[in-house]
């Protein structure tokens, strides 16, 4: 492992400052993820910030009948707390179909959503990849497929030895249902605070794979808002995953539903979140039947690009997310299936 500086900062504008001084740096959270990075070499930074004291442990109301979420709130407690468990019961379910009790009594709100992808090549450093080593090259391609995505990627068979080539995709469940949920990021950093809609965190690859979001260096998460969802909203998220338990979403769904709207979110497909949106237009104001679901999962998926590579690719996600949207829908709707 690399020898880094470590800083614990009296408060969050100095940890900004810290960090945005020294190019190679990261904050530390809860570290369950950045410490197997920093163990592995996938992450070698010069300068390790800890914020883990320094943003808000607390869930509080806010005016407008939504939630406010610290930074530093753990997926446990989000997951627990009585008002997350009643009116954002998709959020609850997700936290809780990741990781294990003792990775969530670690595992952050700021930390969660800015969690590095599960390719395997990524933790490899014998592999060429571009997301950990820019311009090396991309071994996903033509290899072990199966978390990969079939969403937003530009071709059916990249070119794997081109620099922006990544076919990763977002690891977190948490994040699937902040997307569906509308929340928005409290950021601060060099420059002052600004809000970012959660849906625009994440990226898609474009022209550099090393960047998952669009936070700039030294930007630090400070809390993350849960808008109020309408009356009678229904909520819920559904993960695919190898094992019952301690496994990532092969695909996975969060979904909400009120007045005549559904809000679809799909995990596991996509270098990000990735909003349904061509579905949920096609599905404003229908009866959520099982054919209706289906034929609009079938217009959101007319890009997709299924990858081959070792143990048949991973083309299997196409029809077994649209089942997972058609199951997870049927569920919130019983009415609508009679
Ligand atoms: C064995 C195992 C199984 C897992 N299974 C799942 C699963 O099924 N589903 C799932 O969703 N997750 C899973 N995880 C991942 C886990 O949820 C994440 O590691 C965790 O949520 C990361 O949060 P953290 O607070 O520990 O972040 P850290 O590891 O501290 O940090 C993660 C990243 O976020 C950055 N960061 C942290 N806080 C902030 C902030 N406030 N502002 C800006 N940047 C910040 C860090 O610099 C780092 O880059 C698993 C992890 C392990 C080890
Ligand atoms: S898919 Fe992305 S993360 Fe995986 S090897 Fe290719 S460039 Fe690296």
């Amino acid at each position: 492992m690399k020898p880094f500086a470590f800083a614990r900062p009296a408060d969050v504008a100095e940890a900004v400052r810290d960090a945005a001084a020294e190019p190679n740096s990261v904050f530390l959270a809860g570290g369950t993820n950045l410490v197997d990075h920093l163990k592995l070499g996938v992450a070698t930074p010069e300068l390790v910030v800890d914020v883990r004291q320094l943003t808000s442990r607390e869930i509080t109301d806010s005016p407008d009948g939504g939630l406010r979420l610290g930074a530093a709130t753990t997926n446990s407690q989000v997951a627990a707390d009585p008002r997350v468990r009643e009116r954002w019961p998709v959020l609850a379910q997700a936290l809780l179909s990741g990781a294990t009790g003792q990775l969530r009594n670690a595992a952050t709100t700021g930390g969660n959503p800015l969690q590095r992808t599960r390719c395997v090549y990524f933790s490899d450093v014998t592999t060429p990849c571009n997301k950990r080593e820019p311009g090396s090259g991309c071994s996903a391609v033509g290899g072990y497929t199966r978390y990969h995505a079939v969403l937003g990627t530009p071709s059916a068979l990249p070119d794997p030895t081109a620099p922006d080539t990544c076919i990763a995709t977002h690891p977190s469940d948490m994040a699937v249902a902040l997307a569906a949920l509308d929340a928005q990021v409290q950021v601060l950093g060099p420059d002052g605070e600004r809000t970012v809609p959660f849906v625009e965190l994440h990226r898609l690859v474009g022209a550099d794979p090393s960047r998952d979001t669009v936070l700039e260096h030294g930007e630090l998460i400070t809390a993350i808002d849960l808008p109020a969802l309408p009356a009678g909203a229904r909520s819920a998220y559904r993960k695919v995953r190898d094992r019952a338990s301690y496994a990532f979403a092969l695909v996975s769904v969060a979904a909400v539903v009120a007045d005549g709207e559904v809000r679809i979110a799909l995990g596991g497909v996509a270098h990000k979140p990735w909003r349904a949106a061509r579905a949920e237009e096609i599905l404003r104001g229908t009866e959520l039947t099982e054919h209706a679901v289906a034929a609009a999962m079938a217009a959101e998926l007319a890009t997709a690009q299924p990858q081959p590579g070792i143990d048949a690719g991973n083309g299997f996600k196409i029809p077994l997310v649209t089942r997972t949207v058609v199951a997870t829908l049927r569920q919130l709707t019983p009415e609508a299936q009679s």
